[in-house]
């Protein structure tokens, strides 16, 4: 088997499944129930995800998007139980607005860190559509059987973005609202001025005591959340809440709207 995936234990019934080897360092997570497993994400669609999440459990999978961006949605079509907060939804069941060969230049638009495997073909590579099983809203509770994980949509980077809480333990999935690295919020679909409201949502958050983020380093520091709120009002005080403003550079991150 190809080592494109890496594996990381977050806690005994928590991991990260991350793809280094691509220049955007995609983290999906398995999260073990009693009764289910829940896959955060598929990825980058390079390799077979699928055939990682077997080898660490034989619980049914049900796998929630934390948005409809090619670089999360890449193994969906391995698995058939799919879930998607319901602004995000046409563009499952439609197709992303964005031309293929676009898509497909962006994958390989630097070299690859680690060797894909045989079977990646960028050629055949294409983006997932297919019905969702179930739409979700703001403040749904995903229950995998004495795991529940709330949905908290954070819209912004994507219209239908959500951040998944699992208060119980602590941990904010924070998807591409926050992570080490530059934030987006430039392309048409973004929208700034939600983004910022997005991250002073989830800093009302009581206890966070791990941020899992779906890009970059996997060590975010908790006071990161505080850190993105103070950049975008700082951006708004300037009046550049705005998209096409440019990128702002900050200690740990950028926001590029
Ligand atoms: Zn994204
Ligand atoms: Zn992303």
């Amino acid at each position: 088997m190809s080592d494109w995936f890496t594996i990381e234990k977050i806690d005994d019934v928590t991991y990260a499944i991350s793809e280094y080897g691509h220049w955007e360092k995609v983290h999906s997570y398995l999260l073990i129930g009693k009764e289910c497993a829940l896959l955060i994400d598929t990825g980058l669609g390079i390799g077979n995800i699928k055939k990682e999440v077997d080898l660490l459990t034989d619980l049914p999978i049900k796998v929630v998007t934390t948005h409809v961006h090619w670089d999360h949605i890449g193994g969906h079509n391995l698995f058939s139980d799919i879930s998607v907060h319901q602004e995000d939804a046409k563009w499952l069941r439609n197709g992303i607005p964005m031309p293929i060969d676009v898509i497909r230049k962006n994958v390989i638009c630097q070299p690859f860190i680690k060797e894909a495997p045989k079977e990646f073909d960028i050629n055949k590579y294409n983006i997932y559509t297919g019905n969702p099983t179930k739409e979700l809203i703001d403040n749904d509770i995903i229950d995998i059987g004495s795991r529940e994980i709330r949905v908290i949509h954070t819209p912004g980077h994507s219209p239908g973005h959500i951040c998944l809480w699992e208060e119980e333990k602590g941990y904010l999935y924070t998807g591409d609202l926050i992570y080490i690295g530059t934030l987006y919020a430039f392309y048409p679909s973004t929208d700034p001025i939600q983004f910022k409201h997005s991250v002073d949502k989830i800093s009302q958050l009581n206890n966070i005591k791990n941020i899992l983020p779906a890009h970059n380093d996997l060590n975010v520091s908790i006071n990161m959340v505080q850190k993105v709120k103070e950049a975008f009002n700082s951006i708004e005080k300037n009046n550049l809440l705005r998209q096409g403003s440019g990128v702002f550079k900050f200690e740990d991150f950028n926001i590029h709207l």
